[in-house]
């Protein structure tokens, strides 16, 4: 596997939790109300520094639709999704849109970022 480009986000933009590399811009964001698995998932209209696996039929809680998984270009995790063909009529707008596991990326405007860093925990000393 070749070292690929990353782009860098300016604005506010999701990272992945594990390497810090920005996936997308905040203002990308289309939906919050996605679901998967393991809870919460946003749709996004665009994102970058990732990579795509195969194309696969998938059935979904809305039906049937074409998708690829979608890995971090950093660390390689499986962050989500994206919807190559929506079959339904009131799907389509889906269509070229990803989504985003929610608890697999951070924000950047989150305010509990800082938390993990303050390690100074008295009962270990
Ligand atoms: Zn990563």
């Amino acid at each position: 596997m070749g070292r690929v480009f990353l782009v860098e986000l300016d604005d506010k933009a999701y990272r992945c939790k594990f390497c810090d590399t920005p996936l997308a811009l905040a203002d990308d964001i289309l939906s919050r109300s996605f679901s998967c698995r393991k809870g919460r998932a946003y749709l996004f209209e665009n994102v970058v520094n990732v990579s795509c696996g195969p194309e696969e039929n998938r059935v979904m809680m809305s039906g049937m639709h074409t998708v690829v998984d979608i890995f971090c270009c950093g660390c390689g995790q499986l962050l989500g999704w994206k919807y190559m063909i929506a079959p339904e009529k009131n799907q389509k707008y889906k269509e070229g849109k990803a989504v985003l596991e929610r608890w697999r990326i951070t924000e950047d405007v989150s305010e509990d970022f800082n938390l993990e860093s303050r390690s100074s925990d008295p009962e270990y000393t």
